[in-house]
């Protein structure tokens, strides 16, 4: 990055995304020149000239790519799915915080065939799939406080991220269907590809290079 216009801004999902991404930043190259972890700042100036660090909640991130207030982000393809829309170029799988976006229920219940309510916070990504299998469900948006919910009647089957189940049958819960394999994914704004393609380009060859081959 040798010119003052060539400023980069990638923004990174907090939490464990955040835990698996900076390595990879680092082998790229981009390390941040503060503990973002134990910070409560939301942008960080890094090792790499112009290029800076946000932080922020993965459905927050593919705003500020798809607007321009980031040039590039990392996000699961959970909050990539469910924010939906073809504004964002998704040109890198990273390969970490692997799990699945599943349909989960009471362990030995079954569906009746009545209209199931369903509580999760991937309205959008649930509404197409059971649309797409001519499934009749009524929808139940909630935040958190998934898992319990059938447990006290407010829904018969939820749509949640699950890695080792753990969550689930702790809550008396059974893994059904699988929606989507989910991993996180580089995205880069439309206009930052163009204009600041030579930037953007490095950024992801050095990421491509760091991420280690994945299993077929
Ligand atoms: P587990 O009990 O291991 O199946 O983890 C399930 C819970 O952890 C879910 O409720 C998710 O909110 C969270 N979780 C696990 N893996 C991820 C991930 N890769 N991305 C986002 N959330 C995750």
């Amino acid at each position: 990055m040798n010119s003052a216009t060539e400023t980069i801004v990638i923004a990174l999902t907090r939490g464990r995304i955040l835990a698996e991404t900076l390595p990879l930043l680092e082998q790229a190259g981009v390390q941040p020149l503060e503990d973002m972890a134990c910070s409560r700042k939301l942008k960080f100036p890094t090792s790499m000239a112009g290029v800076s660090l946000l932080v922020m909640r993965g459905s927050d991130v593919p705003v500020y790519v798809e607007n321009g207030a980031a040039d590039m982000g990392v996000a699961g393809k959970d909050m990539l799915l469910e924010y939906g829309g073809d504004g964002l170029y998704e040109p890198l799988d990273l390969g970490i915080a692997r799990c699945r976006l599943m349909t989960a229920m009471p362990e030995g219940a079954s569906e009746t065939g009545g209209r199931l309510r369903v509580a999760t916070k991937f309205t959008r990504i649930a509404k197409r799939w059971f649309a797409e299998q001519g499934r009749q469900v009524e929808l139940i948006r909630l935040d958190g406080a998934l898992e319990i919910a059938p447990a006290m009647g407010l829904a018969d089957a939820i749509v949640d991220i699950v890695d080792t189940g753990n969550t689930l049958r702790a809550n008396g819960l059974a893994p059904a269907e699988t929606i989507a394999e989910i991993s996180s994914r580089v995205i880069v704004n439309k206009a930052s590809m163009k204009i600041k393609s030579r930037p953007v380009r490095a950024i992801l060859e050095r990421l491509a290079a760091a991420v280690p081959a994945q299993p077929l």
